[in-house]
């Protein structure tokens, strides 16, 4: 990064366009140092930034005013002996939501700026397949529970993300087809909004592979190319090339599980045969393991994580059963590895506790050449997040798009 663009003050005769777009910039690195860093004095700004003393006084005024940044203290600095001011972040009037709807249930998370959680509410909707008027039945309620636990707590929304389990596309955004609720193309936002008319004028639409992806990639240092792959609601994917998430022509980059993996395989909704979600769908999975009642009967979070504490247990027929399906994830990632050559391959949803299989199922099938390995074979590494890797996600990208521009945070 050139000094010009850190450090107004020394840039001379900008034109005021540019001083304009160096200022936000600016205003972004002192609010994101104070989410990273907690309370900090301008000097401690000033040297963590390398902006000078007097540009952080000036842009932190600027933040004051705006009520994004408060003044705490002054406490005494044991070194000097003298009175410090720290500042910190306050925006304790705004909150981001987050609402998840996956071929389960939908949640609710509400946080602060600075990443605290403020309220958590979930609710089953029993999977009515076909049925989506039904599911946003459940989805809406769970999000007016949101809307009104931010009002009691006497905040505004921010950012209203609601986060989905399939391809999104077209203008306005829409879910554009899932088979795991047997959707065509379902309008959520538009669904959510005539159930609540007081939503919030902007209301985003993510699909949750995507945000978990970036979420995960988020958390590995210096990795620009990776492979997202999980399963909880039907299987989803995502790449992410030279650090940026590839979306493709209509949105469908990173369907994965609609990866047509199994030539004469069975007809899966999407229209092909064999895809990766006939042979190792969580459905696929749980009845080849004897869950299928547990599946009908607690739903499919409780019925994917008994099969995880089966196969954890060494349970023949649940073992036998994520064996089977792992030959199949790992066909997927050859071919994947073939087509964009990953650094690392992330599993997540229930598959980041059960790596191990994959892992050698992928390994046993190296790409060679005259012998020679064509390769190094990418890292397989289960995510870190767990199941709210996509909850995370989108509250943190939520987060950085807000604080790239601070001073304009309202929807
Ligand atoms: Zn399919």
């Amino acid at each position: 990064m050139s000094t010009a663009a850190t450090d107004p003050v020394n840039r001379g005769a900008a034109t005021t366009l540019v001083s304009g777009d160096v200022r936000r910039h600016n205003l972004a690195i002192v609010t994101r140092f104070l989410v990273s860093n907690g309370p900090s004095s301008r000097s401690q700004i000033s040297d963590g930034t390398g902006l000078t003393r007097g540009t952080v006084t000036a842009l932190a005024a600027a933040l004051t005013d705006a009520g994004i940044v408060r003044e705490s203290g002054p406490i005494v600095n044991g070194t000097k002996g003298r009175p410090l001011t720290l500042l910190k972040l306050a925006a304790d009037d705004m909150a981001l939501l987050a609402l998840q709807l996956d071929a389960d249930q939908a949640t609710a998370l509400v946080v602060s700026l600075a990443g605290e959680t403020l309220f958590r509410h979930t609710e089953q909707h029993g999977r009515p397949m076909g049925r989506p008027d039904v599911v946003l039945d459940v989805a809406a309620r769970v999000l007016k529970a949101g809307l009104d636990a931010t009002a009691a707590l006497q905040r505004r929304i921010a950012d209203l993300t609601v986060v989905v389990f399939a391809p999104v596309g077209g203008e306005p955004a829409q879910v554009l087809a899932d088979t795991d609720l047997g959707w065509d193309t379902v309008d959520v936002i538009g669904g959510l909004r005539a159930r609540n008319p007081d939503l919030p004028p902007t209301v985003r639409l993510s699909p949750d592979a995507s945000v978990a992806a970036l979420a995960e990639h988020s958390k590995l240092t210096g990795v620009r190319d990776m492979l997202y792959l999980k399963s909880n609601s039907g299987i989803g994917g995502a790449l992410i090339v030279a650090g940026r998430l590839v979306e493709g022509a209509h949105g469908f980059a990173g369907a994965l599980g609609h990866l047509p993996i199994d030539h004469d395989g069975a007809l899966c909704l999407c229209g092909q045969h064999g895809c990766l979600v006939t042979v190792a769908g969580p459905d696929v999975v749980l009845a080849a393991a004897g869950l299928g009642e547990n599946l009908e009967r607690d739903g499919l979070t409780a019925a994917l994580t008994e099969l995880t504490r089966r196969i954890r247990a060494g349970e023949k027929r649940a073992t036998a059963a994520w064996d089977d399906a792992a030959v199949w994830v790992a066909r997927a990632l050859q071919i994947l590895t073939i087509s964009f050559d990953p650094e690392v391959i992330v599993l997540g949803g229930y598959w980041a506790d059960l790596v191990e299989p994959v892992r050698r199922a992928f390994v046993r099938n190296h790409p060679t050449i005259a012998g020679a390995r064509l390769w190094t074979d990418p890292q397989v590494m289960p995510g870190q997040l767990g199941d709210d890797a996509a909850l995370l996600g989108t509250v943190w990208i939520a987060r950085d798009r807000l604080l790239e521009d601070p001073l304009n945070i309202a929807i």
